[in-house]
Protein backbone atom coordinates (compact mmCIF):
# COMPACT_ATOMS: atom_id res chain seq x y z
CA UNK A 1 0.00 0.00 0.00
CA UNK A 2 1.65 3.25 -1.22
CA UNK A 3 0.11 6.24 0.76
CA UNK A 4 0.43 9.45 -0.07
CA UNK A 5 0.73 12.74 1.71
CA UNK A 6 0.28 16.11 0.32
CA UNK A 7 2.95 17.78 1.14
CA UNK A 8 2.00 21.40 -0.69
CA UNK A 9 1.86 23.15 2.14
CA UNK A 10 0.16 22.53 6.27
CA UNK A 11 0.83 19.70 8.42
CA UNK A 12 2.03 16.89 6.33
CA UNK A 13 5.14 15.51 7.99
CA UNK A 14 2.74 14.96 11.19
CA UNK A 15 0.19 13.26 8.97
CA UNK A 16 3.46 10.81 7.48
CA UNK A 17 4.19 9.87 11.31
CA UNK A 18 0.59 8.85 12.39
CA UNK A 19 0.40 6.22 9.38
CA UNK A 20 3.71 5.32 11.13
CA UNK A 21 1.74 4.66 14.47
CA UNK A 22 -0.89 3.35 12.60
CA UNK A 23 1.32 0.59 11.35
CA UNK A 24 1.73 1.66 7.69
CA UNK A 25 3.99 3.82 5.63
CA UNK A 26 3.66 7.32 3.52
CA UNK A 27 5.46 9.29 1.59
CA UNK A 28 5.37 13.13 0.29
CA UNK A 29 3.80 13.93 -2.64
CA UNK A 30 3.99 17.11 -4.34
CA UNK A 31 4.39 16.40 -7.67
CA UNK A 32 1.87 14.57 -11.01
CA UNK A 33 4.43 11.91 -10.62
CA UNK A 34 4.78 11.42 -7.34
CA UNK A 35 0.56 11.12 -7.14
CA UNK A 36 0.43 8.97 -9.95
CA UNK A 37 2.75 6.28 -7.35
CA UNK A 38 0.11 6.41 -4.78
CA UNK A 39 -2.71 4.01 -3.97
CA UNK A 40 -4.01 6.13 -1.41
CA UNK A 41 -3.71 10.20 -0.55
CA UNK A 42 -3.91 12.15 2.68
CA UNK A 43 -5.05 16.06 2.45
CA UNK A 44 -3.53 17.42 5.36
CA UNK A 45 -4.96 20.47 7.59
CA UNK A 46 -3.52 23.96 6.61
CA UNK A 47 -4.87 26.60 4.38
CA UNK A 48 -7.01 25.11 1.73
CA UNK A 49 -6.92 28.98 -0.46
CA UNK A 50 -3.53 28.90 -0.06
CA UNK A 51 -3.22 24.43 -1.20
CA UNK A 52 -5.69 25.10 -3.87
CA UNK A 53 -3.38 27.82 -5.41
CA UNK A 54 -0.61 25.50 -4.92
CA UNK A 55 -2.30 22.26 -6.60
CA UNK A 56 -2.95 24.58 -9.65
CA UNK A 57 0.57 25.65 -10.14
CA UNK A 58 1.63 22.00 -9.80
CA UNK A 59 -0.73 20.98 -12.23
CA UNK A 60 -2.20 18.81 -9.83
CA UNK A 61 -5.99 20.12 -9.30
CA UNK A 62 -7.95 18.05 -12.21
CA UNK A 63 -4.72 15.08 -11.23
CA UNK A 64 -6.54 14.98 -8.07
CA UNK A 65 -10.00 14.75 -8.59
CA UNK A 66 -9.41 12.23 -11.03
CA UNK A 67 -7.36 10.09 -8.35
CA UNK A 68 -10.14 10.85 -5.87
CA UNK A 69 -12.73 9.10 -8.46
CA UNK A 70 -10.52 6.08 -8.19
CA UNK A 71 -8.51 5.70 -5.00
CA UNK A 72 -8.99 6.49 -1.62
CA UNK A 73 -8.69 9.63 0.22
CA UNK A 74 -8.22 11.20 3.58
CA UNK A 75 -8.68 14.89 4.22
CA UNK A 76 -8.41 16.84 7.47
CA UNK A 77 -9.86 20.06 8.45
CA UNK A 78 -8.26 22.23 5.40
CA UNK A 79 -8.15 18.74 3.30
CA UNK A 80 -12.05 18.39 4.14
CA UNK A 81 -12.50 21.94 2.90
CA UNK A 82 -10.88 20.91 -0.41
CA UNK A 83 -12.75 17.29 -0.64
CA UNK A 84 -16.32 18.67 0.01
CA UNK A 85 -19.18 19.44 -2.42
CA UNK A 86 -19.85 22.95 -1.47
CA UNK A 87 -18.16 25.45 0.38
CA UNK A 88 -18.93 28.81 2.21
CA UNK A 89 -17.60 31.72 4.52
CA UNK A 90 -15.83 32.29 1.97
CA UNK A 91 -17.51 30.03 -0.81
CA UNK A 92 -14.63 28.62 -2.62
CA UNK A 93 -13.89 25.86 -5.46
CA UNK A 94 -13.50 22.44 -4.29
CA UNK A 95 -13.10 19.22 -5.82
CA UNK A 96 -16.55 17.72 -4.56
CA UNK A 97 -15.43 14.32 -3.98
CA UNK A 98 -17.64 14.08 -0.68
CA UNK A 99 -21.02 15.00 -0.39
CA UNK A 100 -20.70 17.50 2.29
CA UNK A 101 -21.56 21.11 2.59
CA UNK A 102 -18.90 22.98 5.04
CA UNK A 103 -18.69 26.28 6.53
CA UNK A 104 -15.03 27.40 6.96
CA UNK A 105 -13.60 28.44 10.28
CA UNK A 106 -17.05 28.54 12.05
CA UNK A 107 -16.32 27.19 14.92
CA UNK A 108 -15.93 31.06 16.61
CA UNK A 109 -13.18 33.41 16.68
CA UNK A 110 -12.76 33.71 20.78
CA UNK A 111 -11.93 29.70 20.97
CA UNK A 112 -10.42 29.06 17.31
CA UNK A 113 -8.70 26.05 18.61
CA UNK A 114 -9.40 23.57 21.13
CA UNK A 115 -9.56 19.77 22.66
CA UNK A 116 -12.21 17.71 23.20
CA UNK A 117 -12.83 13.95 24.47
CA UNK A 118 -15.78 12.98 22.11
CA UNK A 119 -17.87 9.49 22.34
CA UNK A 120 -17.47 7.89 18.41
CA UNK A 121 -21.42 7.02 17.07
CA UNK A 122 -22.59 3.51 18.13
CA UNK A 123 -21.75 1.26 15.38
CA UNK A 124 -18.72 3.55 14.17
CA UNK A 125 -16.03 0.78 14.97
CA UNK A 126 -14.35 3.19 17.60
CA UNK A 127 -14.17 1.92 20.98
CA UNK A 128 -13.90 4.84 23.57
CA UNK A 129 -13.77 8.57 23.37
CA UNK A 130 -11.29 10.39 20.70
CA UNK A 131 -9.27 13.17 21.41
CA UNK A 132 -10.14 15.95 18.86
CA UNK A 133 -7.98 19.03 18.47
CA UNK A 134 -9.47 21.42 16.23
CA UNK A 135 -7.32 24.61 14.66
CA UNK A 136 -10.17 26.91 12.70
CA UNK A 137 -11.80 24.03 11.92
CA UNK A 138 -15.02 24.02 9.36
CA UNK A 139 -17.85 23.08 10.10
CA UNK A 140 -20.04 20.66 8.52
CA UNK A 141 -23.27 21.85 7.85
CA UNK A 142 -24.48 18.94 5.96
CA UNK A 143 -23.99 15.87 4.73
CA UNK A 144 -25.82 13.77 1.74
CA UNK A 145 -26.97 10.62 1.89
CA UNK A 146 -24.33 8.41 1.17
CA UNK A 147 -21.90 9.66 4.10
CA UNK A 148 -21.61 8.01 7.30
CA UNK A 149 -21.17 10.14 10.65
CA UNK A 150 -18.37 8.57 12.92
CA UNK A 151 -18.24 11.51 15.12
CA UNK A 152 -20.01 14.11 15.95
CA UNK A 153 -19.33 17.82 18.14
CA UNK A 154 -22.49 19.63 19.69
CA UNK A 155 -24.34 17.81 16.99
CA UNK A 156 -22.19 18.39 13.91
CA UNK A 157 -20.17 15.59 11.98
CA UNK A 158 -16.34 15.86 12.75
CA UNK A 159 -15.53 12.30 11.55
CA UNK A 160 -17.25 11.06 8.57
CA UNK A 161 -16.80 8.60 5.59
CA UNK A 162 -18.14 7.90 2.08
CA UNK A 163 -17.17 4.99 0.53
CA UNK A 164 -13.21 4.33 0.47
CA UNK A 165 -12.83 8.08 1.44
CA UNK A 166 -12.51 9.87 5.00
CA UNK A 167 -13.32 13.26 6.10
CA UNK A 168 -12.03 14.62 9.77
CA UNK A 169 -12.13 18.51 10.66
CA UNK A 170 -9.91 18.03 13.62
CA UNK A 171 -6.67 16.95 13.54
CA UNK A 172 -5.90 13.07 14.41
CA UNK A 173 -2.15 13.33 13.11
CA UNK A 174 -1.71 15.76 16.06
CA UNK A 175 -2.62 13.14 19.02
CA UNK A 176 -0.90 9.60 19.60
CA UNK A 177 -4.32 7.88 19.09
CA UNK A 178 -3.64 6.36 15.82
CA UNK A 179 -7.28 4.84 15.44
CA UNK A 180 -8.83 7.47 12.62
CA UNK A 181 -5.46 6.77 10.71
CA UNK A 182 -5.94 2.85 11.41
CA UNK A 183 -9.63 3.27 9.69
CA UNK A 184 -7.98 4.90 6.53
CA UNK A 185 -5.52 2.04 6.14
CA UNK A 186 -8.31 -0.44 6.38
CA UNK A 187 -10.07 1.09 3.64
CA UNK A 188 -7.25 1.42 1.33
CA UNK A 189 -6.42 -1.88 2.31
CA UNK A 190 -10.03 -2.79 0.87
CA UNK A 191 -9.85 -0.72 -2.40
CA UNK A 192 -6.27 -2.32 -3.23
N1 LIG B 1 -9.12 27.61 8.36
C1 LIG B 1 -8.38 26.84 7.40
C2 LIG B 1 -9.01 26.95 6.01
O1 LIG B 1 -10.05 27.52 5.87
C3 LIG B 1 -8.30 25.40 7.82
C4 LIG B 1 -7.55 25.26 9.13
C5 LIG B 1 -6.78 23.99 9.28
O2 LIG B 1 -6.60 23.23 8.34
N2 LIG B 1 -6.26 23.78 10.47
O3 LIG B 1 -8.46 26.49 5.05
Amino acid sequence: MRIGVLALQGDFEAHRKAVGRAGGEARQVRTQAELDQADALIIPGGESTTMLKLLRAEGLYEKLAEFGRRKPLFGTCAGAILLAREVASPAQESLSLVDLEVERNAYGRQIDSRIVRLEPEAGSGLDGPVEAVFIRAPVIRAVGPGVRVLIRYQGDPVLVEQDRHLVATFHPELTEDARVHRIFLDKVAKAA
